[in-house]
């Protein structure tokens, strides 16, 4: 592997670059796995032992330090082929990334209700890991401006199964409209992604100095277009995967200088082995070196904003349509209704936190909203087609029937084949492998309909 010559020059003077270390681990070839289970759906601490392979059955042993979900894996399985990753029970996620929770721990006051926006949320890795830490009654908005990848943070956001989310499809200009809206925000913003070329050999010979330049005046953009949505005493956590100056310490530099920002120091462990920078006024961030973390190269710096409002109340003025009592009626046997409100934008039935409301209202009336809370169904006529999201959610009614798949049955019903089971109840219901739920069947007379989404479907015929 042959690192542009350029990115080695220009890194000798930062702290903690150690040429023939960096150099040597990528040559090594070695590849770091980790994943972050989703405390929502697996007990973290129980053993979680068959992942991407049920015949390998080893727990989870080796903990990530800085997080309380996260796992380095001993290889690197199918995850494709494993039915516990489509459940949503876990995230495959880079381990150097997940240090974002201790950026939150220690910044925010997470056991108080919180409005989060993760401005450039695609796939999905931070957004999931945010909602795992804040609380229920918090309202976490989502967002991506590329439409095509929108839509995978959507479907992971289905998948992960939380109803406090709102994943929208807008430009961070677009942001202006919530001004003193936010009490974090997170900007893990497009770089030039010289951290991932251990895992992304294409990505060395995309990297350019000029490109370097490009993404630091465009992050610069980002961030100037999204601080006045910040209120006062919130804090911005800013992240790339980039070990260029330009796009770190330089911008650290320039929220300090052109936003009046303060810099936000965090306790790390010496045995992490991440490495603590600072920009020329004194602002701190911090480096993970693939050499001295068992993870790929990323940098983070967190900041509070010292001026602005305390908080803009909003009210909405356009309200969503709320379900009728008489559709009601078609609804409750599915969802357990406690503390949520449901609204209705044509025949689709979606759940949302009865305290998030008005917040929720707020968003549909200024951003692209492409989906928020749990979608319930589809009216149709007196009934309730159920949506694939409510079977993912914690929202789905604990009445159901629920059909146990084996590891074959599994694997067939996620490619969407037809199903051979025995059961002798008929109707809807949840299918699930190791108990956790996979999605929906209907059961009819001498057939069984698979409901698991096309578009989700996997692909391959076999691993
Ligand atoms: N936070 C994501 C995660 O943890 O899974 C990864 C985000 S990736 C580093 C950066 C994202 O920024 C990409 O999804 C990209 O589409 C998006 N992006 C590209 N141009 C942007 C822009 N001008 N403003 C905001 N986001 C942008």
């Amino acid at each position: 592997m042959q690192l542009p010559i350029q990115l080695l020059n220009s890194l000798s003077d930062i702290n903690g670059f150690n040429k023939e270390a960096f150099e040597s681990v990528h040559a090594s070839g070695e590849q770091v796995t980790s994943i972050r289970l989703n405390p929502a759906k697996v007990q973290v601490g129980t053993v979680f032992s068959t992942i991407g392979d049920p015949t390998h059955h080893s727990p989870l042993t080796t903990h990530i330090p800085w997080t309380a979900y996260g796992y380095y894996l001993d290889k690197r399985p199918s995850f494709t082929f494993d039915p516990l990753f489509h459940a949503g029970c876990y995230y495959v996620q880079e381990a150097s990334s997940m240090f974002l929770e201790q950026a939150l721990k220690q910044t925010v006051n997470l056991s108080q209700p919180l409005k989060v926006l993760d401005l450039s949320a695609a796939p999905g890795g931070k957004s999931t890991h945010i909602q795992s830490l804040i609380l229920k009654e918090s309202l976490l908005v989502s967002n991506e401006v590329i439409r095509s990848r929108a839509k995978i943070l959507k479907d992971n956001i289905i998948k992960w199964g939380s109803a406090n989310v709102v994943v929208t499809n807008n430009d961070p200009k677009d942001f202006t409209g919530l001004e003193n809206y936010f009490d974090v925000i997170v900007v893990d913003a497009p770089c030039s992604g010289s951290g991932l070329f251990r895992r992304e050999q294409e990505a060395i010979t995309e990297w350019s100095l000029n490109n370097v330049a490009l993404c630091s005046q465009r992050q610069q953009r980002i961030l100037a277009d999204v601080w006045p949505s910040l209120k006062k005493d919130g804090v911005l956590i800013y992240s790339t995967c980039s070990y260029s100056k330009e796009e770190n310490e330089d911008i650290m530099e320039w929220m300090i200088r052109e936003l009046g920002a303060r810099s936000r120091e965090l306790g790390v462990e010496e045995s992490w082995g991440i490495v603590r920078t600072q920009s020329g006024s004194g602002a701190v961030g911090y480096r993970f070196w693939p050499d001295k973390v068992k993870g790929e190269g990323f940098f983070l710096a967190c900041f509070q904003k010292m001026e602005g409002e305390e908080e803009s109340a909003f009210k909405a003025k356009t309200k969503a349509t709320p379900v009728s009592k008489n559709e009601m009626g078609a609804i409750v046997k599915w969802v357990n209704t406690d503390g949520y409100d449901f609204i209705k934008h044509e025949n689709t039935v979606y759940a949302w936190p009865e305290n998030l409301v008005n917040d929720m209202n707020v968003i549909l009336s200024k951003l692209r909203v492409i989906y928020s809370g749990v979608r319930v169904g589809e009216l149709m006529r007196d009934k309730l087609v159920p949506d694939h999201a409510l079977a993912m959610s914690g929202l789905v009614s604990a009445d159901l029937s629920l059909l146990p798949l084996n590891y074959e049955q599994a694997t067939r019903y996620l490619q969407r084949k037809d199903l051979s089971l025995e059961t002798k109840e008929k109707g809807w219901q949840l299918v699930s492998y190791e108990g956790n739920v996979l999605g929906w069947v209907n059961v009819l007379p001498g057939r069984i309909n698979n409901y698991y989404p096309k578009e989700l479907r996997i692909l391959k015929d076999s691993n």
